[in-house]
């Protein structure tokens, strides 16, 4: 009897080390118009942007029908390249560009994503996902939605959690996509309720203090008339919330519209000044993938279209003070344990030469590298890819001087 609790405890202690804290909720909303979403009366909406980054002006780059656009949002990619570009899915190119859960699972099988949704060809028609778990509730049923949700967060396994809503697309196309429609408002404002509802599950899941989550909110498409898959600026002016856990929150107005693939006039340059549907998927992997060298911001292989804003909603802990050390010569770290990729921020105000060494626990030198270039004037990266998992020594050089600081590599 000793021995089988002395068993359990262990499997137990792998197990609190093997989950990983940084995790990822996706709300989707089919068919929700930027002003629509502005003048509806959503609190849970409003508390979720209380700490996020977040827009009203989100400009639809390719494809305003939902099949294309979720493609978009899951993939992050444009239409372009997941080929989806009608909800009947034909030509999809999935094996080469998946779902964000299949490219975060190359690097960390063990990750439990799941998806709910209430309509069926997101699916049925879509493979390669990366969904441990597809559930099909039914179509306008959001209270079904919500209850799906909670006996998922329930799961301390937990990692990704997509969950999306039809109810304001299936009002507009019955009774018209605009905010002068209270029954598209009343669809818009029924799904903030159950948001709350969602919200409050993930908040009383047992680990929440100890978990890192981003929460990110977007829409598929507008909406103009009773229907939508145009181009005009009520079907593409979108939006995108990103929650985190910074302090207050940052709102990004006076976006310039990049234009769109499907109107053949899109601006890269101008595109990347701003979140769009792409973004979702890019900054669900940057978080997931932190401290990793798969991470997408060094990935250029899984050639994303959308680039990850979590600098600008999430702070990482060990860097919650976003200060510089306080000593010259000193530096800071994160993560510590690490997958693999461990970025240093130093001060450096002579602006000396900087190298560095790192040393394994019995004093062997296994790296060397002088005369390093950081990222920044104040940060560099260091990856242990190439080494064994383990404790290392890693000792920072600036001019004359030596700062050496422990790092677990798991
Ligand atoms: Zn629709």
């Amino acid at each position: 009897m000793k021995r089988i609790t002395f068993i359990a405890a262990v499997l137990l202690a792998q197990f609190a080390i093997a989950s990983q804290n940084r995790k990822v909720l996706i709300i989707g909303m089919d068919g929700v118009r930027s002003d629509a979403l502005q003048q509806a009366n959503t609190p849970n909406i409003d508390a979720l942007m209380s700490n996020s980054f977040f827009t009203y002006e989100s400009y639809h780059r390719g494809i305003t029908v939902s099949g294309p656009s979720w493609s978009t949002l899951m993939c992050g990619v444009e239409y372009n390249k997941h080929g989806v570009t009608d909800n009947s899915y034909a030509n999809s190119q999935y094996n080469t560009y998946p779902y964000f859960p299949t490219r975060a699972k190359s690097c960390l099988p063990d990750l439990y994503c799941v998806q709910i949704v209430q309509w069926a060809p997101m699916s049925d028609n879509v493979y390669n996902d990366g969904w441990d778990l597809k559930l099909l509730v039914q179509d306008g049923q959001g209270s079904q939605s919500v209850t799906a949700s909670q006996n998922q967060l329930v799961n301390p396994n937990l990692d990704v959690l997509f969950v999306y809503f039809d109810e304001p697309d299936l009002a507009g196309h019955a009774s018209g996509f605009s905010p002068n429609n209270p029954i598209y408002m009343n669809a818009i404002e029924s799904v903030d309720g159950h948001i709350g509802s969602i919200m409050t599950a993930l908040q009383n899941r047992p680990g929440y203090a100890d978990e890192e989550w981003i929460i990110l909110l977007s829409t598929d498409h507008g909406g103009i008339g009773n229907g939508h898959g145009g181009n005009s600026s009520q079907e593409r002016t979108i939006w995108w919330i990103g929650s985190g856990n910074n302090a207050s929150p940052i709102q990004m107005t006076g976006v310039t519209d990049p234009g769109s693939i499907a109107l053949g006039n899109y601006n890269a340059s101008v595109g990347a000044q701003s979140p769009c549907q792409a973004d979702i998927a890019a900054t669900a992997l940057d978080h997931l993938l932190r401290g990793s060298s798969c991470n997408p911001t060094i990935n250029p292989s899984w050639n994303l279209d959308g680039q990850s804003w979590l600098d600008s909603l999430y702070t990482p802990p060990a860097l919650a003070v976003n200060e510089l050390p306080v000593d010259n010569f000193d530096f800071i770290y994160f993560p510590n344990p690490s997958i693999d990729l461990v970025s240093l921020w130093y001060k450096n105000e002579e602006n000396e030469a900087i190298s560095y060494e790192i040393t394994d626990l019995n004093g062997k030198v296994v790296e060397i590298n002088s005369n390093v270039q950081g990222l920044t004037p104040n940060k560099l990266n260091i990856s242990f890819a190439d080494k064994p998992k383990g404790e290392y020594f890693i000792t920072l050089i600036i001019g004359a001087q030596r700062q050496t600081k422990k790092v677990i590599i798991e």
